[in-house]
């Protein structure tokens, strides 16, 4: 079936406006391959949005994204404005168009595929077991936002104190999209904590239990303590499916899954509301130290459109056809200059994403 889609482009900074590029290539070439009609609208944000406008997040940009089915952003920041008010810092831009857009569930996998096994920063023999799992982090609560917080001074010290918060229906919300995103993979979701001596964590498990036992029983529920999971993390990735887990634990184990793969230029995410659009996302930085050179590497990006089409459009054999193009771009041997191994062949920012159009 045909479809029309709109899809509002955020190049931001540094390597942003070069990889955003290769990523809408290969958009466009699928829509066309499946009969859709995509059409891209693009706004500032980050460094770019403030030079323009003085704001990292314009409301035009935020309407623009409002309006449109998906969000397609590539990344912010950069030297130029590390020496602002951190009010109106790039990074401002990108929680805010979150909040903006109600963003509560982070979706990062980590896929080591086996073209890149040598990337892999584990012992060949755990390596060998493969990692191919998918933290689902919630993205709006817990100790970030939690209130009160200060710095303060008590009984003539400075005191920092934060609080770490959640209510049954944040927690409910997120499990949901968690053991949904198991049931389209091999079905297992695991629910990492701390209730061994947090409150919120014991709710966070009560919670995970209930729905699990109301409506998903067909999903294998485990539990981890947030120490262990990071252990496990590193010593034996292969037994993990679907991580559900808190704003800061999720933080933190969604960068050790994706670190152990050892290819930052090669990882995805989607952020996902209840309704309305979705942002996907590469989950590196702007590279600035690469910046306009054609050196960065596009796969990420190209990657989040494929998950732009999976969950954002629910054009899941549209999402497998650009995996695939990825996949077999790699066994030919083409790699980027941070993927590069002996034996292959060096190309740009530009040729990995023309290479990954061809063999579409
Ligand atoms: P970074 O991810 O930009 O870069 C880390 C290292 O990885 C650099 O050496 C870089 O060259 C390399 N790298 C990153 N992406 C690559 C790619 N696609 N291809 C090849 N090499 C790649 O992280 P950083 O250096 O800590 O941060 C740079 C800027 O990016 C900062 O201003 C930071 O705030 C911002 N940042 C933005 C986001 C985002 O937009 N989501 C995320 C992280 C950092």
């Amino acid at each position: 079936m045909t479809m029309e889609k709109k899809i509002c482009l955020l190049p931001g900074d540094g390597i942003g406006p070069e990889i955003l590029a290769e990523g809408v290539r290969v958009l466009r070439a699928a829509a066309e391959k499946a009969g859709h009609s995509f059409s891209f609208e693009e706004a500032l944000i980050g460094g770019a949005a403030i030079d323009a406008t003085g704001s990292p997040l314009p409301a035009e940009t935020v309407a623009k994204c409002k309006a449109s089915d998906a969000v397609f952003l590539a990344a912010v920041g950069g030297p130029k404005w590390d020496g602002l008010d951190p009010k109106i810092r790039p990074e401002r831009g990108l929680l805010g168009i979150r909040k903006e857009l109600g963003l509560f569930a982070n979706l990062r996998p980590a896929l080591m595929l086996p073209e890149l096994a040598g990337a892999c920063l584990l012992r060949p023999e755990v390596a060998a077991k493969g990692l191919d799992l998918i933290v689902v982090r919630e993205l709006t609560g817990d100790i970030y936002f939690g209130e009160p917080r200060a710095i303060e001074m008590r009984n003539g010290l400075r005191t920092g104190y934060n609080t770490m918060i959640y209510n049954e229906e944040e927690i409910r919300r997120i499990a949901r999209v968690a053991f949904e995103t198991a049931r389209q993979r091999r079905k297992r979701v695991c629910s990492v904590e701390k209730s061994n001596v947090l409150e919120t964590s014991r709710l966070w498990k009560q919670v995970v239990i209930e729905v699990h036992d109301a409506d998903y029983a067909d999903i294998e529920l485990s539990h981890l303590y947030v120490d262990n999971a990071a252990m496990q993390l590193v010593r034996d990735p292969s037994q993990f499916d679907v991580i559900l887990t808190g704003n800061i634990f999720g933080d933190i184990l969604s960068d050790e899954a994706s670190v152990i793969t050892g290819s930052l230029g090669m990882l995805p995410s989607a952020s996902m509301g209840a309704d309305g659009p979705g942002l996907f996302e590469p989950i590196h930085g702007s590279a600035p130290d690469i910046a306009g050179q054609d050196k960065a590497n596009p796969l990420a990006t190209i990657l989040s459109a494929a998950m732009l089409l999976r969950l954002g459009l629910h054009m899941p054999d549209e999402a497998d056809m650009i995996e695939k193009a990825v996949r077999k771009t790699l066994q030919d041997g083409y790699r980027t200059g941070d993927i590069m191994e002996p034996g292959k062949t060096l190309v740009g920012c530009r040729e990995m994403g023309c290479r990954v159009e061809e063999r579409l």
